[in-house]
């Protein structure tokens, strides 16, 4: 059996939608379907979730959601009529859920309820059972997924039917709406291929696979025909988002196979992630801007154990957790999404950290990106030594190294300006 995950924009429309039925009833192997929210038509135009978003924040605010929740309305019961489906109970399920936003049921809630619309149009239009994820995915408070899950969907699911699921949101074991990070359908997908055992995972989203470098920056940019699980989470962490790097672990053990294909293009082989990649050396090049650095120094740093751990614990207070880390003997570099502090929260924690621990100084700075160059094998190819080359020649300068770290990557940490530079020229040195 096929899972089949589409995103949201193969559910934007109603003819998106068309393609989405055309695919599924191309294999007869595709017998479970995890949809998104309707996404972006075009450019400018809002997701569904963002909307569903926006909803809640004005119940927040004391605000009826109605005009934002119309949009939504309307757009549901657009896809309904073209796809000829009864609008009726569908009116009578929006006018419900907008009453439970007003009343403040909450921003996983109201999130949760564009997957949840989205996966009752389609299996009523496909003629495929509607199975509600509350019924079987089951989210632990810290957003894992709860081994019990697996159960539950295996007892839910009858082999001999088809099924389409809202992606993005289960329950709490409590019985609360919860939603996983943002674009996690990706998740809810592998979650289901790991409870059947699925021969494949089918990703559907609009490229036709995972470039070798992000085409908004190099144009021709050439897709990976094959990569490792290893190779797309390390893509993740440094910014590429075709896949969500948590939807590997639910079917990391059982190592099925995953397919990223283009809803628009089906003919595309796509790329296939695998356990283990059969290439070795670099596959692609990418960077994740929204950085800020932390530098603090204290002289005979390295001796004063277990200030490190006392210096992280503080930053966690703060919010703060950083991503990438460089230690000197009086000196520690943390790299952090700038997110996850404004200025006066920097501030605070500067003076703090500075008073507590006795520091020489300590400086918080932003407009950071991390490049990294991602492949399996890669202390064994020289990609390190050429990046550096390439990123000198172009006068781009770096300000943090991690090799060895990861037989998979190698990271640069850049100026946030330079990043698009720097993946353009390191990919025409490393794939032009
Ligand atoms: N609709 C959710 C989002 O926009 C989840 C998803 O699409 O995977 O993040």
């Amino acid at each position: 059996m096929i899972v089949s995950k589409f995103g949201g924009s193969s559910v934007a429309d109603a003819d998106q939608i068309r393609k989405v039925k055309a695919i599924l009833e191309s294999d007869e192997r595709r017998r479970i379907a995890i949809v998104s929210a309707p996404g972006k038509r075009q450019k400018g135009d809002e997701k569904i979730t963002d909307l569903l978003y926006k909803c809640n924040s004005l119940v927040q605010k004391g605000l009826t959601c109605r005009p934002v929740f119309n949009e939504i309305s309307k757009r549901f019961v657009q896809i309904a009529q073209k796809l000829k489906i009864d609008d009726k109970k569908l009116s009578e399920r929006l006018d419900d859920i907008r009453c439970k936003i007003d009343a403040g049921r909450g921003a996983d809630y109201a999130a949760s309820r564009g997957e949840y619309l989205s996966a009752l149009v389609i299996s009523e239009f496909l003629g495929w059972e509607f199975l509600d994820a509350e019924d079987v995915i089951i989210i632990n408070q810290d957003s894992t997924v709860n081994e019990a899950t697996y159960q539950r969907l295996k007892e839910k699911l009858d082999p001999d039917r088809n099924y389409v699921i809202p992606g993005f949101y289960g329950e709490t074991e409590q019985g609360v709406v919860k939603t996983f990070t943002r674009g996690g359908s990706d998740i809810t997908g592998s979650i289901v291929a790991r409870a059947i055992n699925a021969e494949l995972y089918e990703n559907w989203t609009d490229v036709s696979g995972i470039y070798r470098a992000d085409p908004r920056i190099v144009e021709n940019a050439a897709v990976n025909p094959e990569l490792s699980y290893k190779e797309v989470r390390e893509l993740s962490d440094v910014g590429a988002t075709v896949f969500h790097e948590e939807a590997i672990a639910p079917i990391h053990e059982a190592g099925i196979p995953i397919v990223v294909k283009n809803t628009n293009r089906p003919e595309d082989p796509g790329t296939r992630i695998v356990p283990e990649s059969n290439d070795f050396g670099p596959t692609a090049v990418s960077a994740r801007g929204g950085l800020s650095r932390i530098r603090l120094r204290k002289l005979m740093l390295f001796k004063k154990y277990g200030m490190r751990h006392a210096l992280l614990t503080m930053l966690h207070i703060f919010g703060i957790r950083p991503s990438y880390s460089l230690f000197g003997i009086d000196s520690i570099v943390w790299f952090f999404d700038s997110k996850m502090a404004n200025d006066s929260v920097c501030q605070a924690m500067c003076e703090r950290l500075k008073k507590e621990f006795g520091l020489d100084s300590i400086e918080v700075d932003h407009g950071h990106a991390i490049l990294g160059v991602v492949g399996d094998g890669m202390s064994s190819s020289d990609a390190y030594l050429q990046t550096a080359m390439t990123l000198k020649e172009n006068g781009i300068a770096t300000t943090f190294v991690n090799y060895g770290a990861s037989d998979s990557s190698v990271l640069f940490g850049v100026k946030e300006a330079d990043a698009a530079a720097a993946v353009k020229a390191v990919y025409s040195r490393l794939f032009g």
